[in-house]
């Protein structure tokens, strides 16, 4: 079988004898009762030898860690509480007092802000570099730096960078790359395979958005292919006791059979929108990777023409319009919800204060008030009339 979703479908999972439905069974457990003394020294929960505690695997997590690994084309998995909990499992696992982290410039703020609280507390030092300027990460790279994250597309302003290219820079000075994988959710682009033998080190996840589907999961993911590094982020994952509810286990197999088609219908409406959107003269600018002339374009192109791209986009709404006028057109929209978080199947929409968030003000970037749309299930029509409404209503 070629393709990852069809492998991901048929992924082997042994029922119980003649009881083979399509869904596995849901294994709950804190203690795991051992036969005998012998047996209980015998088992090895670092190589999964065997189930020793809830907290070191089950069943279920570890059927859906190999469906993770399935889709991402990795080889070995932990799960974690929330997509935050993946960066912070691969930090704390990575680094180490002295030890420096460059993370780009429109990272999720959060990484950000771990970096700058404990990692920082922790005599660990991080730098900012501009994800689109490959030779700005290579000048930044020193005898320090252990770990470089990497994310495509970027979070809220949506720049695409030259991920290779990123890559290649880290491999040839020797530094581990962690990528932040949620945008592409292992569909837009195969992290392990970024093409010319090119891969990242750590694919990190959250499953909060797409592989949950719903909006109503906290969970998130960390795969690698090399034995050692999963082994480091194994024993961290461990000592931190980062566990995961069974429910949760269970609604995220349940929406993993249906995350590609979920994903194309998200990037599809997205699409349309962000066109509709850049017809509208009150939007100064539209930040879609798809979109020609959307910062990274074309190293969107380059990776992810056939994968695709997830289903959100963000408008930069002209400057001649008041903050105020703009969280007026978020509030008039009636069936985008203001809320965090995206890959469910309601729509959202945030504003963001971007001077806050990028100082000084990217270059590539029109001045204006950003805000952020993450496209539901929704019909595409009814969407592109609650926007045009919402404009009408609050952007005069
Ligand atoms: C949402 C998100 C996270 C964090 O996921 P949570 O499960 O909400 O902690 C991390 N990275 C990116 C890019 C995200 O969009």
């Amino acid at each position: 079988m070629s393709e990852p979703i069809t492998h991901l479908i048929h992924h082997p999972y042994t029922p119980p004898p003649g009881f083979a439905a399509p869904q596995p069974g849901i294994f709950k457990a804190s203690t795991v009762i051992f036969p005998n003394v012998a047996a209980m020294l015998a088992r090895d929960w670092k190589h999964k030898s065997g189930y020793t505690y809830g907290l070191h695997g089950t069943p279920s997590t570890f059927l859906l860690e190999e469906r993770l690994c399935a889709l991402e084309g990795g080889t070995h998995c932990v799960l974690v509480p929330s997509g935050l909990a993946a960066i912070a499992n691969v930090n704390l696992a990575l680094l180490a007092a002295g030890d420096e982290v460059l993370i780009p410039d429109n990272a999720y703020g959060p990484n950000k802000a771990l970096a700058d609280g404990e990692l920082k507390a922790f005599g660990i030092r991080h730098r900012l570099y501009d994800a689109m300027n490959p030779a700005d990460l290579a000048a930044k790279i020193s005898p320090a730096t252990r770990l470089v994250w990497l994310e495509a597309a970027g979070s809220v302003t949506m720049e695409f960078p030259d991920l290779p290219q990123l890559v290649r820079i880290c491999r040839e000075r020797g530094v581990t790359t962690a990528l932040d994988n949620t945008w592409g959710a292992g569909l837009a682009f195969r992290p392990f395979d970024l093409g010319d033998g090119l891969a990242v080190d750590v694919s990190a996840q959250a499953l909060t958005k797409y592989p949950s589907g719903g909006g109503d999961v906290l969970m998130g993911s960390v795969i690698t292919r090399d034995d050692a590094l999963h082994l480091k982020l194994k024993l961290t994952h461990m000592r931190l006791g980062l566990g995961v509810g069974a429910n949760d286990v269970e609604t995220v197999l349940r929406s993993l059979p249906s995350i590609a088609l979920r994903y194309r219908a998200h990037d599809q409406a997205a699409r349309t929108l962000a066109r509709w959107c850049m017809q509208q003269p009150v939007f100064a600018q539209v930040l879609h990777p798809a979109l020609p002339g959307s910062p990274g374009h074309a190293h969107w192109a380059a990776l992810c023409s056939e994968g695709g791209a997830a289903g959100l986009f963000s408008v930069m709404v002209d400057a001649r319009f008041s903050t105020g006028q703009v969280h007026a057109f978020c509030d008039a929209l009636q069936l985008f919800k203001i809320g965090y978080s995206w890959g469910g199947p309601i729509s959202l929409v945030v504003p963001y204060d971007l001077a806050a968030m990028r100082a000084p003000w990217p270059p590539h970037l029109e001045r204006g008030t950003l805000v952020r749309f993450s496209i539901g299930l929704e019909d595409v029509r009814d969407l592109q009339l609650d926007l045009s409404q919402a404009a009408q209503a609050a952007l005069r």
